[in-house]
């Protein structure tokens, strides 16, 4: 196999400053044993770095060159440039005696997923060993035998063809496709197979009264990343709940029907079982919980070790100047307006080159900032380059810092906010209303920052995430 580099050979620091004191923010403990099924994630998306080659990528994952070009539908290794998301497979097999592997959601239960898909529950309970039902928990892993009886899917699975096929033809997007079907690993779909293109959320529960339906998703939650909770129950009524030591707020519409929420998941949340619990309380003051516990998995991030000059290294040591401007971007960027401006899925910010995703675990000149990691997104581009609003909002504050540059703060309503840093000029002021794909500066280098880049970061809930799941997965 031939080796080759990436071009576009580009070192930027940024954030890193950031990390350093923004570190200790970790919310709860996990409360059971780290007793996962399998560890990691089974599907991984990587996207590619500068100066990164298919064979390093491969070797990462312990999967063939080969097996990721097939993965992705790619020809030859020169496809394979900076910024490009990589699906890298993890097995090629399915479990024997399954036909598809799903992911248990909230409000599952055995019978409900047997009767769901056509299976007996003793098929279903004989195949993935489980002892005992009521301990199902969300995110967990199933094994589904082959359907008996009728089908009433919408799409089939055509000899060779993957589920990316399918959601292109099918014109969803392939992530959503994948959710709706409880798909654990788009690449262990088995040739003809049923799909249920997303729109119609059939339940399949079986919720006692009030709870309708509750829907978490994406499942399994991972580190870093962001979860949306749609509730819905028979009668009117008000909906709280606490995830992660953190108080879920849930915006209630529908005449007091519906509940949705969304949440952040703290980068260094360990991977592990926690409890969900939900209180609903109707008009007449009667009130319900429901608690279940909800896996979370290691986000697959990785790391790296950066050598700073040592006059921007000694930065570091400037405790001061940096939790001073760590406080005022967190508190720019954690409150919550009620009010929702943005809709569907986030554009990207910039055209310039992915450089560096968000949640790699850094190290600096001899272990300094040891417990730090990159809080959002890097893209590379000359200066001048259009930063553009990735959703509607509302500008927050807008200024130049000593650390993050020229930098801009959008709050896009119910907790989310974005921010860019060292640009090379702004173009909107605190209050101005955006809209998605509205210019709203220039790429710079402003700031502590070693070339031109832009540095695109998302909060939500108050807990910094993941920016790009947000350019392929809708919220709420
Ligand atoms: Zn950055």
């Amino acid at each position: 196999m031939k080796r080759w580099k990436v071009k576009n050979r580009l070192f930027t620091l940024c954030g890193w400053a950031v990390l350093a004191a923004l570190v200790i923010l970790s919310p709860g403990q996990s409360v059971l044993a780290q007793e996962v099924p399998g560890d990691g994630p089974d599907v991984i998306v990587h996207i590619v770095r500068s100066g990164e080659s298919l064979s390093d990528i491969a070797a990462r994952y312990g999967v063939s060159a080969e097996a990721i070009l097939e993965a992705n539908g790619l020809s030859g290794a020169p496809e394979v440039s900076v910024g490009r998301p990589l699906i890298i497979p993890r097995s090629l097999s399915l479990p024997e005696g399954a036909e598809q592997v799903i992911v248990v959601g909230l409000g599952d239960s055995f019978d409900a997923l047997a009767a769901r898909y056509g299976v007996p529950v003793e098929a279903l309970g004989w195949l993935n060993r489980v002892v005992n039902p009521a301990r199902l928990y969300a995110g967990l892993t199933l094994s589904i035998p082959p359907a008996e009886g009728r089908e009433t899917g919408l799409v089939r699975l055509g000899e060779g063809e993957s589920l990316w096929r399918v959601a292109l033809r099918s014109n969803v997007n392939p992530f959503t496709l994948a959710l709706a079907n409880r798909i654990a690993d788009p690449l262990l779909v088995a040739p003809g197979r049923l799909l249920r293109l997303p729109g119609g959320e059939t339940g399949g529960e079986a919720l006692p009264a009030p709870w309708r339906s509750i829907v978490l998703h994406p499942l399994p939650l991972e580190q870093g990343r962001t979860g949306g909770l749609r509730v819905t129950t028979d009668v009117p009524g008000t909906l709280s709940g606490t995830f992660l030591a953190r108080e879920l707020t849930f915006i209630t519409a529908d005449g007091g029907l519906n509940h949705q929420a969304i949440f952040g998941l703290d980068r260094w949340t360990a991977p592990g079982l926690y409890p969900l619990t939900l209180t609903f309380q109707d008009q007449a003051g009667t009130v319900w919980t429901y608690n279940r516990l909800v896996l979370v998995r290691d986000g697959g991030y990785g790391s790296e070790t950066i050598r700073l000059p040592e006059e921007i290294a000694a930065v570091l040591e400037d405790a001061d100047l940096i939790a001073g401007e760590n406080f005022y971007i967190q508190s720019s960027m954690t409150g919550f307006t009620p009010e929702r401006y943005w809709d569907g899925l986030f554009l990207m910010p910039s055209t310039g080159v992915l450089t560096s995703a968000y949640g790699t675990a850094r190290t600096y000149n001899n272990g300094r900032g040891l417990y730090s990691f990159h809080t959002g997104a890097d893209f590379a581009a000359p200066v001048g380059t259009p930063v553009i609003a990735p959703a509607d909002g509302v500008v927050v504050d807008t200024g130049l810092l000593d650390i993050r540059g020229f930098t801009t703060i959008i709050d896009h309503g119910w907790g989310v906010y974005s921010g860019y840093w060292h640009q090379s000029s702004i173009l909107v002021e605190p209050g101005d209303t955006v809209t998605a794909g509205q210019q709203i500066g220039t790429i710079g280098n402003s700031g502590l920052s070693t070339a031109s880049h832009l540095h695109w970061e998302l909060w939500v809930g108050g807990v910094q995430v993941d920016p790009l799941q947000w350019v392929r997965e809708e919220f709420p």
